[in-house]
């Protein structure tokens, strides 16, 4: 029998996700980003999913554009990272990937095209956020050099709120009014802004061009949230069985390290998923596992291929037994926020031994 460990992907509820990311920004039009296999969920079915309902959608790298164009995807597909090498130039050309200049250096080999069918890019503006983009008083130059090579054929604007997270952080206001003032000396280009986060936020944050991302997975963009609360719903759900039950009596150890201990005589079930599947290893003791819908308590270290349960909220468990990592039970924010991380890295983090379900 084929191991029962997957992440099942719900498709519906991605397309409701992305309808509740219209709803939050009504006044913008919004890109799905995609990056990263669709944020773990299978870049090439989520693309398809989204695509009537995205006219344009994002990705980090151009060979994420290349299997997009590979499904048979014609809509534009923005590199939010842009373009690194020369000759990246000539596949966005002949591809239609419309690039993120953010540096100097990306120009090497844009000059090279020709008016007809010039290629819209974005140009990145930093606001506050210092990873990426050319400062406000760069903005000119950088403009009035996109606009001197004529195969290239400027469209937007584009900047990333670094603090988002937290709506009562000033940032986000501070970087919205930045962008004002560069969009106020350049009028007529399409502004975009807003990640997840910032769909939560006042609408003078959205802009014309909203980036939804982890919203559309179901995860929490916001700090101290979890998705559900938001109206977003789960997409995908990580599965997998039981295969041992054991009684084990008070005092002694489970798993490697021997980091927990029977306070009682207690049943407990090992289910047949690791960190060698992408579940966190530093998961903590007490970590929800929902066992046949009832959540149980993680005990012990994770290893690669197993983890154990307390199986006394739910002890009838037998082998064979279905087990949910996260999902509509557990959700994935609340294991996140156990292990100190966010959901971008658990759902990104689940590794090709896992296979993906539609
Ligand atoms: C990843 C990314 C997004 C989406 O961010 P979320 O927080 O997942 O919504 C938007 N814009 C840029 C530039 C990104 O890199």
């Amino acid at each position: 029998m084929p191991r029962r460990t997957r992440a099942r992907i719900d498709l519906a509820a991605l397309r409701a996700n992305f309808r509740r990311a219209r709803q939050l920004a009504p006044e913008a039009r919004s890109m799905a980003v995609v990056k990263a296999d669709g944020y773990g969920h299978g870049l090439e079915q989520v693309a398809t999913t989204l695509a009537p309902l995205s006219e344009t959608l994002a990705v980090a790298t151009l060979d994420e554009a290349e299997r997009i164009r590979a499904c048979g995807i014609d809509a534009p597909v923005v590199l939010l990272e842009g373009v690194h090498e020369p000759g990246d130039w000539s596949v966005c050309f002949s591809q239609g990937f419309e690039p993120v200049i953010h540096s100097e250096h990306q120009f090497r080999g844009a000059d090279r095209f020709s008016a007809a069918n010039a290629l819209p890019v974005w140009l990145k503006c930093n606001t506050g956020m210092n990873r990426l983009g050319v400062g406000p008083d760069e903005v000119d130059a950088f403009i009035s050099r996109i606009q001197r090579l004529s195969g290239l054929r400027l469209c937007g604007l584009m900047t990333h709120y670094a603090c988002a997270d937290d709506l009562d952080d000033p940032t986000t206001g501070i970087q919205a009014a930045r962008l004002r003032e560069i969009v106020a000396a350049h009028p007529g280009l399409i502004t975009s802004a807003a990640n997840s986060a910032a769909h939560f936020h006042e609408a003078s944050h959205h802009f014309d061009l909203t980036r939804p991302g982890i919203m559309l997975y179901g995860g929490t963009p916001l700090l101290g949230r979890r998705g559900p609360d938001l109206g977003l719903r789960p997409v995908m759900k990580l599965e997998s069985t039981v295969i041992a039950v054991r009684d084990i009596v008070a005092g002694e150890s489970v798993g490697y390290g021997g980091t927990w201990t029977a306070p009682q005589a207690t049943r407990m079930g090992i289910v047949e998923i690791g960190y060698g599947d992408g579940y966190p290893r530093h998961a903590p003791n007490g970590t929800p596992v929902a066992v046949n819908g009832v959540r149980c308590p993680l005990i012990g270290r994770v290893s690669m291929d197993m983890l154990a349960v307390d199986l006394s909220p739910c002890p009838r468990a037998r082998p064979g037994a279905e087990v949910e990592l996260w999902g509509e039970t557990v959700s994935v924010d609340e294991v996140a926020e156990l292990c100190e991380t966010i959901s971008y890295e658990l759902l990104t983090g689940v590794l090709p031994r896992v296979p993906r379900t539609y």
